[in-house]
């Protein structure tokens, strides 16, 4: 019988190896960095461990594939009213837009 938390652990140690490779390799090997992702988040499903916050924004929550900024993904800040910065997935584009708050 192998304890929740250590699965736990594990399963997070997991995905953050997978993360780490997907960013290095990516620009060379797109393809591979998509299957080091899909598996983290098989990993994650299977055993109900999140996606480390780190690492959540690489995944598209349009699409579920590996995106990374300045490739497959585009961030802008947009300033005005209600300023919020908006992440576009380039693969699917879905937008993800995330207020940014006021500091005065
Ligand atoms: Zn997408």
């Amino acid at each position: 019988m192998v304890r929740r938390a250590t699965i736990r652990r594990i399963a997070r140690e997991r995905m953050e190896i997978l993360f780490e490779k997907a960013i290095k390799i990516h620009e060379r090997e797109p393809e591979l960095a998509m299957r080091y992702v899909q598996i983290a988040r098989r990993i994650g499903m299977k055993t109900r461990v999140r996606i480390p916050r780190k690492y959540r924004r690489l995944v598209c929550r349009g699409c579920k594939q590996f995106v990374h900024p300045g490739c497959t993904l585009r961030v802008r800040v947009k300033p005005g009213g209600q300023p919020h910065i908006t992440y576009t997935c380039l693969r699917c584009g879905h937008i993800t837009r995330i207020p940014i708050k006021k500091t005065d």
